[in-house]
C-alpha cells in the first residue's frame, strides 16, 4: 500500500489556528441585490457555482454538518493541526436567515466537530471547550445594517468573535446608486457596537465601483483610517468585477462602466496599502471568481503577491500586519523582541493595540484591549474589553511545544500588560471575547466565565 501523501497547504494555517469554511444554503437578501452581486438562485447570493467552497456545499446539499464532517476529513488529510478552529460562514447575510436555521447551522458545526449531539447548543458549547476539534474563533460575513444590539448578542450566542461586513465604499450617493440598502451611517453605527461588544471585525472594500474612480477611491479609503468612526482591525479589497447574472452584467454597456484594469488595481492597491496602519491586517486582495463566470477580462488573483513583491524590493516599509508576521518573515528571523503599544481613538472609544515585534518590526504577537464608548452587554458592563488576542506562527496543536511565538508563552504576556493598561486606567474588571475553544486557556489566567465572554476581577496592587 502507498503511504499517505500530506499536501499540507502552509499558508492556510501559518496565522496560528485553521480555518474551515462553511457555505450557507441559498437566499435572497432583504433588501434586493446589490449591482455587482451574481445573486444566483441555486447558490448564495453572493457567490458563483464555480466557486471551490460553494461546488463542495452544493455537491452536499447545504448540508452545513456534512460540509464541516468533509472539511475536517480533507484538513486532517492534508496534514494541518485541527485542534484549533476558525470556523468561517461564509454565502449570504446569515444574520437575516430564519433564526431557527441559525440556531440549528452553528450547533451543527459545534456537535460534528465534537463528536456527538448534543441537545442545545449551550451544551453543545460546554462539550467543545475541552473537545478535540475546538472552535476557537468564528467570523461571521454581515451587513453594516444587520448589527443591531439584539442581532450582536445574538452573534456573541453562536460564539462568534469576529465580525466582516461589507462596506465598499464609504459615499450614500454611490450606496444609492449601488443599490446597498443602507448608508455610511449604518457603518458608523455597527462598528461602534461591534467593538464595544468586543468583536474583531473587518471591512470589505470595492474599488472600482460604477460612479467611482481611482481619485475617489482614494479619497474615500483614507476616511476609514483618518476618521474615528471607522478603523477596522481587517481588511478584504475586493475590485469591482462584473460576474455573469449580476445586475451590472446587464446594464454595463449603458452606463459606460469598465472595470479596472490590472495595472490600474496594482495602482490602487500601492496606495492603499501604504495607508493601511500598524493595528490593521489586509486579509485578502481580489475574489475568486472564475474566468468563465466574468463578462470581460477577470482581474489576475496574483496581483497581491506581486504588490507586495515590489513593495519589498522597493524596501517600502509597509505596516499591515500581515506582511509583518513571523509566518511569512521566517528567514534571517532576528529574536530580540520587544512590546510596543500604540494608542488610538476608535468609534467614540479608546483602543491600545500591543505587538511583539523583533527590530525587523516581525510580528510575533498581538493584543488588542479596548476602553469602550459605551456597552449594552450585561456581562461586560464597566469592564475593558479585550477584542483579539494572537500569537502568530505556524498553527500546533495544544500539547506541542513551540520554536517560535505559539505556546512559548507570549500570550500570557500580553494578557498581563493588558490587565495593567486596564488596573491602571481604574478598571475593576476586564472581559475577554473568548472563542468556546479558549475558554480553558483563560480560566488557567483565572478567568471565569460571565454570559458568554471570560472576565477577571482585577485586584489593584
Ligand atoms: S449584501 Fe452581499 S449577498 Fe446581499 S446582495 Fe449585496 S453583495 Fe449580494
Amino acid at each position: 500500500m502507498q503511504p499517505e501523501v500530506k499536501v499540507k497547504k502552509p499558508v492556510r494555517s501559518k496565522s496560528g489556528v485553521t480555518p474551515l469554511t462553511v457555505v450557507l444554503a441559498p437566499r435572497r437578501c432583504n433588501h434586493g441585490t446589490c449591482i455587482y452581486c451574481p445573486g444566483g438562485d441555486f447558490v448564495p447570493q453572493s457567490y458563483t457555482d464555480k466557486s471551490p467552497a460553494v461546488m463542495r456545499a452544493l455537491a452536499l446539499n447545504f448540508d452545513v454538518r456534512k460540509q464541516v464532517c468533509s472539511r475536517l476529513d480533507a484538513l486532517i488529510k492534508m496534514g494541518h493541526p485541527t485542534e484549533k478552529i476558525e470556523l468561517i460562514i461564509i454565502g449570504g447575510t446569515f444574520l437575516q436567515y430564519p433564526s431557527d436555521y441559525q440556531y440549528d447551522y452553528i450547533k451543527g458545526c459545534f456537535d460534528v466537530l465534537n463528536g456527538v449531539e448534543s441537545a442545545t447548543l449551550e451544551e453543545a458549547q460546554r462539550i467543545n471547550e475541552t473537545a478535540e476539534h475546538r472552535i476557537v474563533a468564528m467570523c461571521i460575513e454581515n451587513r453594516p445594517d444587520n448589527c443591531s444590539e439584539d442581532e450582536i448578542k445574538r452573534m456573541r450566542e453562536f460564539g462568534a468573535t469576529r465580525v466582516e461586513i461589507g462596506v465598499q465604499i464609504l459615499d450614500d450617493d454611490i450606496y444609492k446608486k449601488i443599490a446597498r440598502g443602507h448608508k455610511v451611517r449604518d457603518v458608523i453605527e455597527a462598528s461602534q457596537r461591534l467593538k464595544d461588544a468586543g468583536f474583531k471585525m473587518g471591512y470589505h472594500i470595492m474599488p472600482g465601483l460604477p460612479y467611482s474612480d481611482i481619485k475617489k477611491d482614494i479619497e474615500k479609503f483614507k476616511l476609514v483610517f483618518e476618521d474615528e468612526s471607522f478603523r477596522p482591525d481587517q481588511l478584504k479589497i475586493y475590485p469591482c468585477q462584473i460576474v455573469d447574472d449580476s445586475p451590472l452584467a446587464k446594464i454595463y454597456k449603458r452606463i459606460n462602466y469598465r472595470m479596472y484594469t490590472d495595472e490600474e488595481i496594482k495602482k490602487v492597491l500601492f496606495e492603499m496599502m501604504e495607508l493601511v496602519p500598524d493595528y490593521c491586517r489586509i486579509m485578502r486582495v481580489m475574489r475568486e471568481i472564475p474566468k468563465e463566470k466574468m463578462v470581460g477580462a477577470a482581474g489576475s488573483t496574483s496581483i497581491r503577491k506581486e504588490v507586495e513583491e515590489e513593495l519589498r524590493r522597493r524596501h517600502e516599509h509597509v505596516k499591515e500586519i500581515r506582511m509583518r508576521e513571523i509566518g511569512f518573515n521566517s528567514i534571517g528571523l532576528k529574536t530580540d523582541t520587544i512590546m510596543k503599544t500604540i494608542e488610538y481613538n476608535s468609534s467614540g472609544g479608546k483602543e491600545f493595540f500591543l505587538e511583539v515585534v523583533n527590530s525587523d518590526d516581525v510580528l510575533f504577537g498581538l493584543l488588542r484591549l479596548r476602553f469602550p464608548k459605551e456597552t449594552f452587554i450585561d456581562e461586560i458592563k464597566d469592564c475593558a474589553l479585550v477584542r483579539e488576542l494572537h500569537v502568530y506562527g505556524q498553527a500546533l496543536n495544544l500539547g506541542e511545544k513551540g520554536k517560535d511565538s505559539q505556546h512559548t508563552g507570549l500570550g500570557k504576556l500580553l494578557m498581563s500588560e493588558a490587565e495593567k493598561i486596564a488596573r491602571d486606567a481604574g478598571y475593576k474588571k476586564i472581559a475577554v471575547i473568548s472563542g468556546v475553544g479558549v475558554r480553558e486557556y483563560y480560566r488557567r489566567l483565572g478567568y471565569e466565565i460571565e454570559g458568554t465572554y471570560m472576565v477577571k476581577e482585577l485586584n489593584q496592587v
